[in-house]
């Protein structure tokens, strides 16, 4: 598999994601957000309104540990998976990304058109960025390039104190397949990410949808 040197999201979609964070925590706190994951030319510019690729994955994954040191380990993980959350509302909107309808239940293809637009840094597939698996009980989705953590190490992943956090991080992509989720089948259905590249020595990340939530 070969990416660019700098794997790039379209601007758009980081755009979005900005909005999104925007509106669960204001402008201001978006700007120390960015200021906290070393990301000051966000702060006066969004990424512009068009398909350039140009967000990279190394940004979009600063902001997510960002919210690590901002709000700590609880409060921090709520806030970006409530970020993630309120993305998808803003992707949905825009058709260049997801084209996905409503229904009963879920199946491999839906879960391959809700999870698109997060394979658009690739040339390739969507198979060659994540990978589904159908099983009686649950879905799993493995990441095999996370851009939630895509070029960050444990030794990056602290919190508001400075020590380094031993759980999953990719909430940004958790919050938007809850989310989605909940948007396709209309009620919650349990998501974790039940491996992750930063703590289990693995090389992808890993996340499971049950069927039920009984
Ligand atoms: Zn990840
Ligand atoms: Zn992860």
């Amino acid at each position: 598999m070969s990416y660019p040197s700098e794997p790039a999201f379209p601007n758009r979609f980081g755009r979005l994601y900005l909005e999104a964070v925007a509106e669960v925590l204001g402008a201001m706190g978006r700007s120390a957000l960015l200021g906290l994951g070393g990301l000051p030319l966000l702060m006066s510019d969004l990424p512009p309104d068009n398909l350039a690729k140009e967000f990279t994955l190394r940004e979009y994954a600063a902001i997510n540990i960002a919210f690590l040191k901002m709000g700590g380990r609880k409060m921090g993980r709520g806030i970006a998976v409530r970020c993630g959350r309120d993305s998808f509302g803003h992707l949905l909107r825009n058709t260049d990304f997801i084209a996905l309808e409503r229904s009963d239940s879920l199946d491999t293809e839906k879960l391959t058109a809700l999870l698109k637009p997060f394979t658009l840094f690739s040339e390739g597939d969507v198979q060659d960025v994540l990978t589904i698996q159908e099983d009686d009980t649950h879905y799993t989705v493995t990441f095999l390039t996370c851009p939630c953590c895509w070029g960050l190490s444990s030794e990056h992943v602290v919190d508001r104190l400075g020590k380094v956090v031993d759980e999953p991080v990719c909430f940004g992509i958790l919050g938007y397949l809850a989310e989605g989720v909940r948007w396709i089948v209309g009620h919650e259905l349990p998501v974790t990410e039940v491996a992750c590249r930063i703590q289990n020595d693995s090389e992808v990340c890993v996340f499971r949808i049950d069927k039920s939530d009984s």
